[in-house]
């Protein structure tokens, strides 16, 4: 089975890594013009205008990455079998359209409103209460094409500098922390869900993901299931889906989803049984999940613009080195380190040390060392 992926990134090459011993093979499809997959096939698309040839290639569709525009995904769906569907992939584009099913669900997120204009940004944030945060509707990832609300009369500022015409507008969260879960669903209906993480960012950037996250309830744990669960059922979706949360006093509460396997899901490829890339291709193939249970502690260091020492990190007898054949750039995920131990006190002492060989990596700390 040739299975084609839209995006060309590290997402896609993982994902590759993880079919070739099911004797899956790829083609990708890369639309920036700049693939950076370094495996299989890539047809390289920028005008859009060698769909036909991609599919000609191909038994099935994924993708690697959300921000492609929804009609290509449906022109595709046309000729062949895509996974998860364009309706997953419209909804995770659109923050409203993902908020408002959010909330049909029953799942928490955070007080939010529309704002079409600079006065209905104010209104909002008026209604609301400061700090919100505004976010463009469409097309924002990462943190970018977004503003933080000290109060309402900041509206105009933020407005200008969002530049965008429907803005979501959330009042501030004071979390604890950030946590994600990620989950599959197979063509049968069945579903795994992996333990959740607990995820360290620093300037908008994934630097490490912990998992298990420590201190969950169970009764928490039950209740991001049940919403993970009635998301999945509800979209009919078939692959991996990511649901990035905050954790409050009151519980957890929704920010975003995302239709794919995710970074904070890259500790699975030795801290899980079954990799969540794996789970997403059984998933797309229609093959049974495996296991998604967690093999002891994890936690995935990001290698974020420069390689650091990879001799060093690869003495170290605990470390598992992902590299994604990537130039070094400042901001750019070049690879990443997974680290597993028996207990999360050897599992910090062990990040830390092979953090020493990254440089810029910040200091580790997570909710295990504070106090
Ligand atoms: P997003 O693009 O929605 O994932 O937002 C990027 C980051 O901004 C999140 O990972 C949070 O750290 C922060 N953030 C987003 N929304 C909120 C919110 N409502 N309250 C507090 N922080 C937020």
């Amino acid at each position: 089975m040739r299975i084609g992926v839209l995006g060309a990134g590290q997402l896609g090459r993982m994902l590759a890594l993880a079919g070739y011993p099911l004797a899956k093979s790829f083609v990708f499809y890369d639309m920036s013009g700049n693939p950076s997959a370094g495996i299989g096939d890539v047809v390289v698309d920028p005008l859009n205008n060698r769909i036909e040839d991609f599919l000609s290639q191909v038994d099935r569709v994924t993708y690697e990455f959300e921000h492609l525009p929804v009609a290509i995904a449906e022109t595709i769906a046309q000729h062949k079998p895509v996974h998860p569907s364009p309706r997953s992939l419209q909804i995770c584009q659109n923050r409203e359209a993902e908020k408002t099913l959010f909330g049909q669900l029953g799942i928490p997120t955070p007080q939010w409103q529309i704002a079409d204009s600079a006065e209905s940004l104010q209104q909002a944030a008026e209604a609301l209460g400061c700090p919100v945060v505004a976010k463009s509707n469409t097309e924002g990832y990462d943190g970018k094409g977004q503003a933080v609300l000290r109060s309402p009369e900041e509206a105009a500022a933020a407005w200008e500098a969002i530049g965008h015409p429907r803005l979501m507008v959330e009042k501030f969260v004071d979390f604890s922390r950030e946590i994600s879960m990620i989950a599959a669903r197979g063509q049968d209906g069945h579903i795994v869900i992996y333990p959740m993480a607990e995820n360290v960012h620093h300037d908008g950037i994934l630097r490490y993901s912990v998992a298990p996250a420590p201190g969950l309830s169970e009764a928490t744990r039950v209740e991001a299931e049940k919403h993970m669960r009635a998301l999945l059922n509800e979209l009919d979706y078939v692959g991996v889906l990511t649901l990035e949360l905050f954790a409050t006093r009151d519980g957890l509460v929704a920010n975003e989803m995302a239709p794919r396997v995710h970074n904070s899901g890259h500790w699975t490829i030795e801290g899980a049984h079954t990799s969540q890339f794996e789970n997403h291709i059984r998933a797309v193939s229609g093959l049974p999940l495996g296991n998604a249970e967690a093999r002891g502690v994890s936690c995935m260091i990001n290698i974020i613009g420069q390689h650091g020492d990879t001799k060093r990190i690869l003495e170290l007898p605990y470390t598992h080195l992902h590299l994604y054949d990537k130039a070094e750039r400042p901001g750019r995920k070049l690879g990443h380190v997974n680290i597993l131990a028996d207990n999360y006190e050897e599992l910090v002492w062990r990040v830390r040390n092979c953090a020493e060989f990254l440089p810029g990596s910040p200091e580790f700390s997570c909710s295990l060392t504070e106090g």
